[in-house]
């Protein structure tokens, strides 16, 4: 696969016009020069190929050769609900969930929680999800919800924990004809369940037994409150057993990831 660049926008009169970060990275680290062969990737599914025609400081214009509508998501969509670590474990949680292909996640403030979640901390996580998925070659971007608290989690509707690929604003991306984003259709109902320690239901027998789009909600290193687990098994979140060693919060949410990821794909990666 040639290297990827991100570039939400469509391209104007057949050009794309890098943002400066992502023309650095291409002209400084990865040493692209005129004439060289680039991909593009918008976030909605679509990919470009695309030749470097100009280059200077950190301004990168590419001529679109041939667009694409690839999709290397998992056939089942995939919500992590999670009370996020700090630091290098926060970098490496979301890394990991791009790469499994997590469809959405939602950080989780719980009484036990770490790390706030400030617009900041959001605004970094998204670069993250992009560099992260130029390297795996997603297409679609993961979803970001905005921090929720368990009641509101147990507040929210199905249809905002889901998370979706399409979005309104792939709508207003489609410049190229004859490729438009498809919703997919998620006629199943959503299932919920809530990472608890020690519970009689096992998470790979769920995994096992349902094609069904999935959230599942993780606690933080103390772990969820009695008052937690009664509100969220309350409003639908069923206790389910990741095993019978205590993981700490990401390789509890990669191994949730992991798990439910295993199965048919929309379609094979060239
Ligand atoms: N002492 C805490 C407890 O008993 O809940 C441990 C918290 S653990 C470090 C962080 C979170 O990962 C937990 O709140 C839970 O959601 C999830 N987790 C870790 N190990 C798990 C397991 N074996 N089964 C289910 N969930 C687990």
């Amino acid at each position: 696969m040639s290297y990827r660049f991100f570039h939400s926008q469509p391209p104007v009169d057949d050009r794309f016009q890098l943002a400066s970060d992502q023309a650095h990275h291409a002209i400084n680290v990865m040493r692209y020069r005129e004439g060289d062969r680039i991909v593009i990737f918008d976030g909605f599914g679509r990919e470009h190929d695309a030749l470097i025609e100009t280059l200077s400081k950190k301004k990168l214009t590419a001529k679109r050769l041939e667009t694409r509508q690839f999709d290397r998501s998992l056939s089942r969509s995939i919500t992590i609900v999670v009370a996020l670590p700090k630091g290098d474990r926060q970098k490496f949680l979301i890394e990991k969930l791009v790469e499994l292909g997590v469809t959405k996640l939602i950080p989780l403030a719980t009484s036990r929680s770490v790390a706030e979640v400030t617009p900041k901390a959001i605004e970094r996580i998204e670069k993250q999800i992009i560099e992260a998925s130029k390297q795996c070659g997603r297409n679609f971007l993961m979803q970001i919800a905005s921090p929720s608290s368990i009641p509101q989690l147990c507040n929210l509707p199905d249809a905002d924990v889901l998370g979706d690929q399409t979005s309104d604003q792939a709508e207003t991306l489609t410049a190229i004809p004859n490729l438009n984003v498809l919703p997919k259709p998620t006629a199943e109902p959503l299932l919920k369940l809530m990472a608890h320690p020690y519970d009689s239901k096992v998470l790979s027998d769920v995994a096992l037994e349902s094609t069904q789009p999935v959230a599942i909600a993780i606690g933080p290193e103390g772990g969820f409150s009695d008052s937690e687990v009664t509100q969220l098994s309350e409003s639908g979140w069923q206790p389910v057993s990741l095993g019978p060693t205590i993981l700490r919060i990401e390789t509890a949410a990669i191994a949730a990831a992991t798990i439910f990821g295993i199965g048919k794909h929309v379609s094979a990666a060239p």
